[in-house]
Order: structure tokens, then sequence, then C-alpha cells
């Protein structure tokens, strides 16, 4: 079906906005499933633990830790690196950091598939650049770079020396006795910390798509978190996976790492089937190595803050006169912004200002299908790459190889009109009642979002007179700055959700948590505090606070086709309504808790 003839110039045709929103709407209703997040299976204590196995580190047996730490964080991600970083700046010795992977890194020790790169442009998403003195290489790092920095970060703050890898968490509970929280692991060690920070991120634990026969699969098959370079040759600096040269693959699911990916296995395998439910939208990558004398330039004390601050600008409003880092959220911005300005002043109300916000979204969307038309030569291979959406109810993505992937000889689109697989057999799978035969089955289906935290955590914080975190956020999550949570001293969460929630460069709210940690620890170890702890009227007033915003975005835009962004289409409850961020947006959360932490009251925490 083609809603507007493709011709290029879009932005000039006319755009039927109610045959679009219908169409939008039809293509929802096809996907929309009654089990949700249970359509996926889970991988841990099942007989499909064996997806879950590091394919990167061999394991190292050590003796069961029984020691104390001032300092013991869950997880080495980002989230953990920079925390780490901001303690010892901080003046912190004694840190350690757990990790289930065999090293630091987080989602980019396991996203080693070929191809994978970092979305928001590395100046900005690659953390402590400036501290570490790195250059990145390009525009859009690719994964290795982004994990050697991870590797900078943990050598240069010492951050090796006392990290547990290969370790997983499975209880943490406050002694009040002692003031202490007692951590136990999956692999004996009961130590003790003063304070424990948690850095678990949103999207670590691998799902299958619960397509039945799934297990009957007598071929290879892997998730595209743990990529078996010993199976398909190659690396992850992007070799040719010359073992894939006699195979024929299928890869299911067509979400960012798929698209990353398909354009190197297009190149490699015999023959590719990329099975797809819902495509993804396509937008220009536009990647280009860093000049180091243009680098040197701009590289002056205090570029990389100005980086950050420039893009939170640009993206959550805040006055932004020039925009440096200009990449596809930027520009995404820079629309909805300048579409709202066609609004005169006395005329801008939050309906007017909606209606701004959508009319740039279907002129952008139009354009992103009018490129597949353009770039992927079979008709019907195009069509079926049209992503029927607005932009925001799915990951966007940036790609300059992968429509271009399917215009090489033996890559097919194998398009299952929304309804996915439907049968996967010993010799391959079935869509729509035709069995494809294939060798290997790679599963780029994702990660757990919509499920319990203690289920992706793997363990529940157990805080002062043994309130579970799971209780206290029984109605939605509770907290201060998104860090804070009363009845858990002395424990730090670190990530966006009630700070600056800032999605398109989620390394920017860690790094600003790490930091405001970094005060709070020092502050207290100073002053001989045992205790640090948010009391429940601040939590409370920030709460309010927050509620006083104008919710969610996309995520309540019902129209959206389902995936995670939206709870899989599915209600999220009444607790979803505290998943936001400050109410007057990024910039001005970070501008107010610099204050904060720079007034050396702490408004709102009790140290004892
Ligand atoms: P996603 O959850 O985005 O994609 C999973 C894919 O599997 C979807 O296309 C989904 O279809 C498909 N799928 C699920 N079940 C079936 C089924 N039964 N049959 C056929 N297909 C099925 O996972 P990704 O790993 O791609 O990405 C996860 C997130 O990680 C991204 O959204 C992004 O936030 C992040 N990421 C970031 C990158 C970066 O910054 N460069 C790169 C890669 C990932 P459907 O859409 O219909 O549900």
């Amino acid at each position: 079906m083609t809603l507007v003839d493709d011709a290029p110039a879009p932005a000039k045709r006319s755009i039927d906005k109610e045959a679009l929103k219908a169409k939008y709407r039809a293509e929802r209703d096809k996907r929309l499933r009654t089990d949700g997040n249970n359509q996926y299976l889970q991988l841990k204590g099942t007989h499909l633990e064996h997806y879950l196995q590091d394919p990167y580190t061999a394991f190292v047996e050590r003796a069961p830790k029984t020691d104390h730490v001032t300092f013991a964080f869950v997880g080495g991600g980002f989230a953990g690196l920079v925390t780490g970083a901001r303690l010892k700046e901080a003046g912190v010795e004694s840190v350690r950091i757990i990790e289930k992977g065999g090293d630091f890194g987080g989602t980019w020790y396991w996203n080693r598939y070929p191809g994978a790169q970092c979305d928001t442009a590395s100046m900005i998403y690659m953390p402590l650049l400036e501290e570490t003195g790195h250059m990145p290489s390009e525009k859009y790092a690719h994964a290795p770079e982004i994990l050697e920095q991870c590797q900078r970060i943990g050598r240069q703050y010492d951050l090796y020396d006392d990290a547990l890898f290969h370790t997983e968490v499975e209880d943490m509970a406050w002694d009040d006795a002692r003031k202490v929280w007692v951590i136990r692991t999956n692999r004996g060690d009961e130590f003790t910390a003063q304070f424990v920070g948690l850095g678990t991120g949103p999207l670590h634990v691998p799902k299958l798509p619960g397509i039945p026969g799934i297990e009957d699969f007598k071929g290879h098959s892997f998730h595209t978190s743990r990529w078996d370079y010993a199976y398909t040759g190659g690396d992850p600096k992007g070799g040719l996976m010359e073992k894939l040269a006699d195979k024929r693959v299928a890869i299911i699911g067509t979400g960012a790492t798929s698209v990353q990916a398909v354009p190197h296995l297009a190149r490699a395998a015999k023959e590719l089937y990329v099975v797809q439910r819902t495509p993804s939208s396509v937008d220009v990558r536009g990647n280009h190595p860093i000049d180091p004398e243009w680098f040197a330039t701009i590289a002056t004390p205090g570029w990389q803050q100005r980086w950050l601050e420039n893009f939170t600008a640009n993206q959550a409003g805040g006055g932004a006169t020039e925009d440096l880092v200009m990449d596809g959220w930027t520009d995404l911005s820079r629309r909805i912004r300048a579409k709202i300005e066609t609004i005169p002043a006395e005329e801008r109300t939050p309906m007017a200002m909606l209606a701004a916000f959508e009319d740039s979204d279907f002129e952008k969307m139009e354009e992103i299908r009018a490129r597949a038309v353009q770039i992927v030569k079979d008709r019907e291979t195009a069509e079926n790459l049209k992503a029927w959406y607005r932009q925001l109810c799915k990951r966007p993505c940036f790609h300059d190889a992968y429509l271009q992937a399917f215009n090489t000889p033996g890559t097919q689109l194998i398009d299952t009109d929304g309804q996915g697989v439907e049968r996967i057999t010993e010799k391959g799978f079935v869509v729509a009642g035709r069995e494809y035969e294939v060798d290997c089955i790679i599963y780029a289906s994702g990660f757990e979002v919509g499920t319990e935290y203690k289920r992706r955590a793997g363990f529940d914080l157990t805080g002062r007179d043994g309130l579970k975190l799971s209780e206290a956020w029984a109605e939605g999550m509770k907290t201060k700055h998104g860090i804070h949570v009363h009845g858990f001293p002395n424990a730090f969460l670190v990530q966006p959700t009630q700070g600056a929630n800032l999605i398109s460069n989620v390394p920017h709210n860690l790094t600003d948590s790490g930091r405001t940690i970094g005060a709070v620890v020092a502050r207290a170890l100073d002053i001989g505090a045992r205790e640090v702890e948010v009391t429940q009227e601040a939590q409370e007033a920030w709460v309010a606070l927050l509620l006083t915003g104008m919710g969610r975005m996309m995520g309540g835009i019902s129209d959206c086709t389902p995936g995670y962004y939206n709870n899989e289409g599915q209600d999220p409850g009444p607790a979803a309504k505290l998943n936001v961020g400050y109410p007057q947006g990024a910039t001005a959360y970070f501008k107010y808790i610099d204050g904060w932490r720079n007034s050396g009251e702490f408004e709102g925490l009790a140290f004892r």
C-alpha cells in the first residue's frame, strides 16, 4: 500500500494524515497480542540457560571474599565505571565492582556482534573521554573501541584491583546493627560494604521469542549478545565471517541490533534470511572518522562537559544557539522545534504543539519510508521494509548499509506481516506455512525490559527492617533524584528515571549521578556519618514534583505498534506514571542537581 507517491523531496508532498493514522492503527492492531511480555522465554534457571553462557572470557576460579569494602557496586558497565571513577576522584579508595561478565563493559562487554556501534555520537556517548585523554576514532565508534574505553577507565581509576568478574549478586541486605550492607554472591562471597550502588542497566537479560518448537532446532543457534565467532569466523572488528561462506543463516528480529549485524551477515553468508515481524525505521547514518587536527582545536579544557550540555540543550530545550553534535537525535528535535515555531506565540497551546510534533513526525517518517524505496531494488522487499508508526514508537535506527544489504544476492527479507515466526523445526523455521531450512539461527530478539526489576537484577535489595525494594516500589518507583530511596540507607541507584531521564544519551545521566554519589559519600566520610538516607518527606516531595510534569511522551500514545517502549502494547498499570523525569526537562535537571550537590547542604538527605 502506498499512501503517497514515492517521488523525492518528501517535505513538498502532501500527506494524507487521516490515511496514515488509519494505516498506523491497522499495523498496530495486527501486532497486538494478549500475552505481552509473556511471549518471550526466560533463559535463566531454565533448560535454555546455555544461551546465556559467556563465549568471550574463560571462567577463573577464586576464593570467596569475606572482607569489608567502603563501596560495593553491582554492574561493571558505564554506570559502575563512572561512579567508581567519581568515587576515586572524591578520595574513596576502597571500591569493589561486582560484574556478571568476565570484564568491564556491561552492554559493550556482551554485545560484540559484527557491526555493533553506538547510535549517539561518540563525543558525548563515550564516558570520561577528557579524563582518559581518548579521542574517538569515528563519529559513531564501533563496539571494540567502546569496550576498550571501559577497560581504560577501569585501569586509570584502579577499578580492576578489587573487581569481582563472572560474579552475580544473589542477596544484598542492610544490617542496621552494624550499619553495613551484607552482600552474598553466586561465588560464595559474603562480604560487607558501608555503601552500595546499583547500575544493573535496562537491557542486560537476553530473551528469546516463545516460538513453538524453539528447542527442536538441530542446527546451530545463539543470541546476538553472545556472538559465536568460533562458529561464524570473523571478529568484532568487522573481519569477514568466512566460516559462513557455505552456510544458510537466519536472523530473527529486525531491531537496532539486527540493523547493524545484517550487512555483515549478508556479506559473509551463502544465504541469509532476515526474518521480520516489524520493520525498524532506518535513517541516514553519516559516519566518518574523526580528524585529529580538528579534535585538537575543540578538545580544550572542559570540552566534553560543554558538548554534553550542548547536546542536551538541543534535545531537551535550554537555549542552544549552535548544534555541536549534529546527529540524528538533534536533527529530530530541531525539526520538532522548527515546526512548533511556525505556530504564532499566542496559539501555542499544548494541543497545538502536539499537533506540530505529529506533523514533523509524519514528514520524517515519509522521508524514511521513501529511503527504503530509493535504496532497495526489489519493490516488494522495499515496501515490506517501510515502518508504519511514529518514529519514537520504537528505537529509531540509523544505518547506511542495512537497506543496501537487501540488494546482495543471497539475502532475502522474510516478512511475517506482523505475526512473527510460526514455528521452529529441526531443520529451520516456518513462516506463513513455508519451511525454510537453515544451518544457523541467530536470535536478534532483544532483552527483557518490562519484566520485574528483581527478576532482571537477580536479587531484591533488602533495606531497613527487612523492607524489600520490590515492596517499597509496589505502587511504582519512588526515589529522590532517581538515586536515593527512603528505607535503604547508604544505597544509590545509577540510572536515568526520576532524574534527567535523558534517553537519547543515557551516559550523561550516569556520569552526572556518579558525580552526585561521589559528593554525598565524600561528605558522609568527612563528617564521620555512618548512614546517609533520604528522608520520607523529601522523597514524597520529589515524587509529587515529578507528577506535575507532562508525563510519558510516546509510551502513552495508543497508536504505537507494540514493543518494549510501550510494554508490548499492554497497559503498564498506574505505577508507570512514575517512570518519568524532572518536569522542566533534562537541561533544567542537570543545572538543578549541580546546584544541589555544590551547595554542600544535600537538602533532603539525613546524615547520621
Ligand atoms: P529489540 O527488542 O529492539 O528487537 C527484537 C526484535 O525481535 C524485534 O524486531 C522483534 O519484532 C523481533 N521479534 C520478537 N519476537 C519475534 C518473533 N516471534 N518472530 C520474529 N521476530 C520477533 O532488540 P535489539 O537487540 O535489536 O535492541 C534492543 C535495544 O538495545 C535497542 O532498542 C536499543 O535501545 C539498544 N541497542 C542500541 C544500539 C546502539 O546504540 N547502537 C545497537 C543495538 C541495540 P517486533 O518489533 O515486532 O517486536
